[in-house]
């Protein structure tokens, strides 16, 4: 079965205490979606403007990413700026230049109005909504956001956090969100606002899931050493949603195992700049890391 998944498309350019790259291909959508190409037919909904490069539309389609409903808009691609401190889990963003994004309305073609597992990825709420209005019948509707929204748009992100299966987002935003400092107490107040599933992130500590049946303690990667961290938790519900949506069964069986091949999608992205390492990965690393995951937690 195929991911539906819209976000924003952007230009990063990321600098960290060592290196500094300039215009990479980002957004929480490519970034979401090259990590669910691994395991899905992967549909991106999202905007550019047309100083977008043709080698970044190149590397969708390398990804096998159906690009329909990728919108070219005369003005400029969404351009995000943001530096990391020596300590990578410390980042500021240092520009945001909306571009194209500022008017973007996603319209969905009619052939993924079916589309079943539907990812929305960090965008406004009210377009979140706008995309959720336009599928039908989807089997899972997962949404991530950002602290920006909760500042700016807590009403909008609150409605829809009403209408998802899955809410995923990290431990500072579910702090914000519930006020709660326990991550226990605040996941339960996350699941009186709607969703069956929640997921809190907690960076290169791993992330915790509570659903139906209980609790899953679902570790990161240990990495030795991270190049560039951008994207790591949209590429997590990108590989979480792409295994997903191929795995046989139930979700509730298959959600633990899909958040470990999320967590293994997360460690390629932090290993290079913007999607660098992600896109030379291949479906054997991915399983091999995660068969090491397996090992390292079996007691
Ligand atoms: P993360 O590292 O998971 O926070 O995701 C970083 C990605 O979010 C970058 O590729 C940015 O292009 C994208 N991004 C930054 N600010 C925004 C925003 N306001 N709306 C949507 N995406 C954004």
């Amino acid at each position: 079965m195929s991911v539906l998944i819209v976000g924003s498309t952007a230009l990063d350019s990321i600098k960290t205490p060592k290196a500094e790259n300039p215009r990479l291909l980002g957004g929480s959508a490519s970034h979401a979606s090259v990590a669910a190409s691994f395991f899905s037919p992967t549909k991106l909904i999202g905007v550019v403007g047309e100083d977008f490069p043709k080698k970044y539309l190149a590397l969708y389609q390398r990804h096998g990413i159906d690009t329909t409903g990728l919108q070219i808009l005369p003005g400029k691609t969404f351009h995000w700026s943001g530096e990391y401190e020596e300590n990578m889990n410390n980042r500021r963003t240092l520009l945001t230049e909306l571009g194209v994004f500022e008017t973007f309305s996603p319209e969905l073609p009619k052939a993924h109005q079916g589309t079943p597992y539907v990812l929305l990825a960090n965008i406004a709420p009210a377009l979140q909504h706008h995309v959720l209005d336009q599928v039908k019948r989807p089997k899972f509707v997962v949404a991530d956001t950002m602290d920006l929204w909760l500042n700016i748009a807590f009403n909008d992100l609150v409605s829809l956090i009403k209408r998802l299966d899955g809410f995923v987002l990290n431990d500072s935003e579910a702090h914000q969100l519930t006020k709660e400092d326990n991550v226990f107490a605040a996941l339960k107040k996350i699941h009186k606002m709607g969703p069956k599933y929640v997921i809190i992130k907690k960076g290169s500590h791993g992330s915790i899931l509570s659903g139906p049946k209980g609790f899953f303690i679902c570790p990161a990667y240990p990495l030795h050493k991270v190049v560039d961290p951008t994207g790591a938790g949209d590429s997590f519900v990108g590989g979480l949603m792409g295994y997903l949506a191929t795995a046989q069964g139930s979700i509730e069986s298959n959600i633990r195992r899909a958040m470990i091949y999320g967590s293994v999608s997360a460690s390629f992205c932090c290993e290079g700049f913007g999607l660098v390492r992600t896109t030379r990965t291949t479906r054997q690393e991915i399983d091999r890391r995660v068969r090491e995951l397996e090992k390292m937690t079996a007691f």
